[in-house]
């Protein structure tokens, strides 16, 4: 059994359309956006990370708005909703400043003894903001929510599975416990993790498979300290029988990706170097920064890219 994951360290996403993305999780979700870059692989499309004050892995959601892209529909096989941990007693705040800013409300209810707060987001993304005891992690707290209320980074998320035997396997082998169970449902939890620290399992037999497009989960990452400890969980899960990708430089992490059995696509992710090793914190997230191979097209860049308004 792995020791060196950490909990979860981003989630990445498809949208639709970039300033809706943007607006939605600066000003409804008050987060902070921590990187404007371009995806890696497809440099004409953006990358929009979002997270706390410098993008603490556990905090951070990040995005791919593909202009043109159709609306993903939910199935099995994918992540369904993205936690978020919010102080105990805060729901009311939310539910009211949603109810304000027109956000989707899709329910109130309490799962594994947790309140939780059900919206979605502008692509009819699922998230659930959860009522989470002595959450020690800050948050973002220079936009207009206070210490009270503000987001403290992800509690876990969700994934539906036609079967989640094999899954709930592999999350051993990765380190976490299986906590509690009810109806459909297996929560894992990994020890001393960073926070972000609660995978739910649903298992869904008789259920679509997920088709991906706008307000799908992309692939959900999982942190570890160092590239060190990377290896070594890149060559476990070979040893496993694992197809894992060589190791990636994403800039601000390096990244493996590898295929789950239940169908979701994993990655495991380094802490270092972190998001503000190339802009000041004070200016996270405010210029387009592109990695060293794009940077001699900058200007083709910036001429395709809409102008995200903050
Ligand atoms: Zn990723």
């Amino acid at each position: 059994m792995l020791k060196e994951i950490k909990g979860l360290h981003h989630i990445t996403s498809m949208a639709k359309d970039a300033q809706e993305n943007n607006d939605f999780f600066t000003r409804a979700l008050g987060l902070r956006r921590v990187k404007k870059t371009v995806n890696f692989d497809a440099p004409d499309v953006y990358h929009l990370y979002y997270g706390d004050e410098v993008g603490t892995p556990g905090s951070v959601m990040t995005y791919f708005p593909f202009p043109h892209i159709a609306a993903g529909k939910p199935g099995t096989g994918e992540v369904g909703e993205t936690l978020f941990a919010i102080p105990k007693g805060s729901i009311p705040f939310w539910r009211a400043r949603f109810e304000k800013s027109g956000v989707a409300i899709l329910g109130e209810e309490e799962v594994f003894g947790e309140k939780r707060l059900r919206i979605a987001g502008p692509d009819r993304d699922g998230f659930a903001l959860v009522e989470v005891d002595n959450d020690h992690r800050e948050g973002w707290l220079k936009s207009d929510i206070g210490a009270a209320e503000a987001i403290r980074g992800f509690h876990g998320a969700t994934m539906r599975l036609k079967d989640d035997g094999a899954t709930a396997e592999l999350l051993g082998f990765m380190g976490y416990e299986k906590i509690d169970q009810k109806d459909d449902w297996t929560r894992f939890a990994i020890p001393g993790g960073n926070g972000a620290d609660v995978i739910d399992l649903q298992a869904l037999p008789s259920a679509e498979r997920a088709r991906q497009g706008a307000g799908s989960v992309h692939h959900i990452a999982f942190a570890v300290e160092d590239r060190a400890a990377q290896l070594e969980v890149r060559k476990a899960l070979m040893d496993t029988g694992y197809q894992v990708t060589p190791v990636i430089d994403r800039n601000y992490f390096w990244a493996i990706y590898f295929r789950t059995p239940g169908g979701v696509l994993f990655e495991i992710a380094t802490n270092e170097p972190g998001f503000d090793h190339d802009e000041d914190t004070a200016h996270l997230g405010e210029a387009l920064k592109l990695p060293g191979q794009y940077e001699a097209y900058r200007a083709k860049i910036e001429e395709i890219l809409t102008p995200i308004a903050d």
